[in-house]
């Protein structure tokens, strides 16, 4: 380990910065957040730097640099774009045992700056040495996109009740498990969705519940998206890896699955056409009945919860027996296959509304509004349809669609087994049935579905 990683504690503390150009800014505006007391020396004094004077008191000492300048100085900062005054720094600030930096220079440095993900409290810091300064930047981005907004608020709310806990729960190995749960679970959740009320409610009585030694779990009802893995929003992946049950329907991929966390339990409840593994009701109750045993339930769905796919009925149960629960939305078929198929939903020269409907065959009919369904100017997107296709055109046809309406099936679209059969309502049906298709599917129809041809930009391994 060539460098030692600390967080230094600058409150009030004498720091200099040589230079005041839009690098020096950078470093300055770093220090002010850390509440360094700042004095800067430079030439010349760039605009960026008297920005940050308006909001943050600088000492700053037009002249050039001489040694004596870092007496008295914790640590010190150069970043002039002149070689020999950046030379002049670092010796001088290391002859006196100052810390100093010198920007993009490491071989002058004492110390480097690293890439920082600022959550406060929270902060992640990450350095490569001045190896790859790139790769510790990616990392970074990596670490910005997993670690929520609001970790700072959590942070913050962790630190207000930890003498509470502490004098709470005396075993240490108990209050460990007891963060990690209030960490990951329901009141973490609450503050990131921006409830730090409630959170801190419920916080309080975990706590009171601990004492009371009961331990409820939660559920999360979350929208896997129509296929790709990574169409899955940041917040269903978290959630999923905390999960100590996950219980899935047919449309969830195996790929999906294995980004659950590996020693969860994982349910399969069914539901393709025909051959539902548990009916709905009870479907409902196990949910209730995993959560009541305090465990932590991921029920995942294909595309997105509240889109045909009962997730409403599933949380009127939860919320009937009091269990906490939260909604994660997914990308849903449509809008998936419409993406990946290059066939926007909606366009200005061909239609102003998009209807979502089910072509699900009832007692071997479909009950669907027609006449609104065959209206002009519009995209019909039809979830379920591919047994009842045939019926569908002809419908449409009936009440006035034109014969040549153009019509695209996509098969298992966002996956590498995606394709895309297009059609008008009177050839689609024969088209299909030619073919050996996989569900799922979904139907558009309308006349977007001309600029496939052009905008078709996903080759799936099928197509
Ligand atoms: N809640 C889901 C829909 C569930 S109903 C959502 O929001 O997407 C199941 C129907 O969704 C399937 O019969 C099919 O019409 C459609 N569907 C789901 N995923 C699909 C995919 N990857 N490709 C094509 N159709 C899909």
């Amino acid at each position: 380990m060539e460098y030692f990683p600390i967080f230094v504690k600058l409150q009030g503390q004498a720091c200099l910065v040589v230079g005041a150009g839009e690098i020096a800014a950078r470093k300055i505006d770093l220090l002010a957040r850390a509440g360094a007391d700042i004095t800067v020396i430079a030439k010349e004094v760039k605009v960026p730097v008297l920005k940050i004077q308006h909001q943050h008191r600088l000492s700053i000492l037009h002249k050039a640099f001489v040694p004596d300048d870092v007496q008295g100085f914790k640590l010190v900062i150069s970043a002039t774009d002149n070689d020999e005054t950046n030379c002049l720094v670092a010796d001088s600030a290391k002859q006196r045992d100052i810390l100093v930096n010198v920007v993009d220079s490491p071989a002058l440095c004492s110390f480097i700056f690293p890439a920082i993900v600022d959550r406060s409290p929270i902060i992640a810091a990450v350095t490569s040495g001045g190896a790859a300064p790139v790769l510790a930047r990616l990392l970074r981005a990596k670490l910005e996109s997993i670690i929520p907004p609001s970790y700072g608020r959590l942070a913050q709310l962790a630190e207000k009740f930890r003498p509470a806990v502490k004098n709470t729960i005396a075993e240490p190995a108990q209050r460990r498990i007891f963060w990690e749960n209030i960490l990951q679970g329901a009141v973490a959740e609450l503050v990131f969705a921006g409830n730090e009320q409630q959170a801190e409610q419920q916080l309080q009585a975990k706590l009171a519940q601990h004492q009371a030694n009961v331990n409820n779990g939660e559920v999360y009802l979350i929208g896997a998206g129509p296929g790709a893995p990574d169409l899955l929003t940041f917040r269903a992946l978290r959630l999923m890896q905390q999960a100590d049950v996950v219980v899935y329907d047919h449309l969830v991929s195996p790929e999906i699955l294995d980004l659950a966390r590996r020693d969860s339990e994982k349910i399969y409840v069914g539901k393709q056409r025909q051959n539902h593994t548990l009916a709905q009701e009870n479907i409902n109750q196990l949910l209730a009945d995993l959560a009541k045993a305090g465990k932590r339930v991921v029920r995942l769905k294909g595309g997105d919860p509240f889109i045909f796919g009962r997730g409403g009925e599933e949380i009127e149960t939860l919320m009937q027996q009091g269990i906490a629960f939260q909604v994660v939305p997914g990308i849903t078929a449509a809008s998936g296959c419409a993406s990946y198929a290059g066939i926007p939903l909606t366009h200005r020269d061909h239609a102003q509304s998009c209807i979502f409907v089910t072509g699900h065959l009832k007692n071997d009919d479909i009950n669907l509004n027609w006449t609104q369904l065959a209206a002009p100017n519009q995209t019909v997107v039809v979830y379920m349809g591919l047994v009842g296709l045939e019926k569908i055109c002809q419908a449409l046809i009936a009440h006035g669609s034109p014969k040549d309406l153009p019509i695209a099936l996509v098969q298992q679209g966002t996956t590498t087994h995606q394709r895309v059969i297009t059609g008008t309502l009177t050839t689609l049906p024969s088209l299909v049935a030619a073919q050996e298709v996989k569900a799922p599917t979904l139907i558009i129809i309308g006349t977007v579905v001309t600029l496939h041809e052009k905008l078709n930009w996903f080759q799936g391994e099928a197509s």
